[in-house]
This record gives structure tokens, sequence and C-alpha cells, in this order.
């Protein structure tokens, strides 16, 4: 019973927070003049992105999960994440909360980041539908996790994080402010540089000399060798 109500309670939460998030982003869409074309671009992206993951988040929550790497650490850099790359964006773009950080970029810059989200949907998308129902947004191992060394996989351990630093960096090309745009680089790097490690020892310690084999010839976010 008290399982029941907890997770009614987490599905409550979720939707509260959808429905906030589509005012937000109605919002958005409505000040467009204002954030310029790029933040449509991010704004449509921003789309894509949610209706890619969301099937694997769903899904995935019938997981039976054995173990998960949850300390403060963690938590920090994934709330960073939320914040940077959802919540601030969409929060500045509906309301221009943070006008006072604007900065002005030549209009090249802007297609960079358009053009960007190009190769970033696609990676996205294609590491999401290869992981399968071994993703999770947090470090964990369910019970019949199974090593993934195909597809996208094949060539880079960490597609999903190569689309995530395409995304990252193209941010502040399309949204033209310091904390609205730019935060979600040191955020991601920080989740970069600490996170990838704890993620690969966790893998080291499911799948031993399998997963030792596979680094040996998958790199980390570039193939070792061309085809
Ligand atoms: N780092 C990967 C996956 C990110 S999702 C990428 O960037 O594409 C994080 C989860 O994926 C981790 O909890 C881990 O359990 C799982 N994972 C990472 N690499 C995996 C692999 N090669 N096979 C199966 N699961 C993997």
């Amino acid at each position: 019973m008290a399982d029941k109500q907890r997770s009614m309670k987490t599905s409550l939460t979720a939707l509260a927070t959808m429905l906030f998030g589509i005012v937000l982003l109605v919002l958005a869409v409505l000040r467009w003049r204002d954030n310029g074309w790029g933040a449509l671009v991010w704004l449509a992206v921003f789309v894509a992105m949610c209706a890619i993951r969301t099937p694997h988040s769903l899904r995935n929550r019938a997981n039976v999960v054995v173990e998960a790497r949850k300390d403060g650490t963690e938590i920090a850099l994934l709330a960073g994440m939320f914040l940077a790359m959802m919540v601030l964006p969409l929060l500045h773009l509906a309301t221009g909360l943070f006008a006072f950080a604007d900065y002005a970029l030549p209009a090249w810059a802007t297609w960079i980041g358009a053009f960007a989200q190009i190769p970033f949907v696609w990676l996205f998308w294609r590491s999401h539908a290869d992981l399968g129902r071994n993703w999770s947004p947090g470090l964990e191992v369910r019970a019949d996790h199974g090593l993934v060394t195909s597809g996208i996989y094949d060539r880079i351990r960490h597609p999903m994080y190569a689309a995530i630093w395409i995304s990252a960096l193209a941010q502040p090309l399309l949204i033209h402010n310091w904390i609205a745009g730019f935060l979600v680089v040191p955020a991601f790097a920080a989740m970069w540089f600490i996170r990838v490690p704890n993620e690969e020892a966790m893998m080291r310690a499911r799948f031993g000399d399998a997963w030792d084999a596979y680094c040996d010839r998958a790199g980390r976010l570039l193939p070792r060798r061309m085809p």
C-alpha cells in the first residue's frame, strides 16, 4: 500500500512538472521575437529530446535495479544538469528573467548552433535505441543488465554523452545568455569529468574482462580508428 501511494505521488509530481514545463514552453514560443530565432530552434529540439527520452523513461521504470551509485556528488551533478539544461533556459525564455546577463553574437554563430542540432538529435536517438532497457538517467545496474557493444556503441563507449556535449556546446550559441545559455557548459564538464570514471568503474565491476576488452577497441567519445 505504501509503495502504491509513493508511486502515485511520484506520478503526480511528474505530471505537475510536465504541465509547468508546457506552460513555460508556450510562453517561451510567444516571446520568440525577444529571444531570437536561435532560441526557437533550441525549443524545438528540447521537445524532440523529451519525445525521444520519455518512452524509454516510462518503459525502464519496470527495471529491477540491483546496484545504484547515487551519492551526494551524483545528485548534485544531476541537479546541476537539470537546472542548466532545462529549468534555467525555459524560465528565462518564458519570462526574460536573466535579461541582465544577455550577450550578443554574430548570426553565423547562431547558425553553427542550429546545424549542430542535427548530429545531436541523431546521436541522442541512436544511443537510446541501442542501450534500450540498459539505459537509466542515474548510475544503475539492472538485474539482467547486458553489456551493449553493438550499434553506435560498437566504436564509442559514450555516444549519449557525446550527444550531450554537442548540445551543451551549442546551447550558448542559440540562447545568448550567460545563465540560461552558457552555464550548461561547466555543468556538463563537471558531469563528464566526475561521472564518467565512476560509471566506467561500475561497468568494470559488473562486466570484468568483457568491459576491458570493449575499452581496448572502443574510444570514450571518438572511435579509436576509422572503419
Ligand atoms: N555513458 C553511456 C550511457 C549513459 S546512460 C553513453 O554516454 O552512451 C548511463 C547508464 O548506462 C549507466 O547507468 C550504465 O548502467 C549504462 N551503460 C553505460 N554503458 C553501457 C554499455 N556499454 N552497456 C550497457 N549499459 C551501459
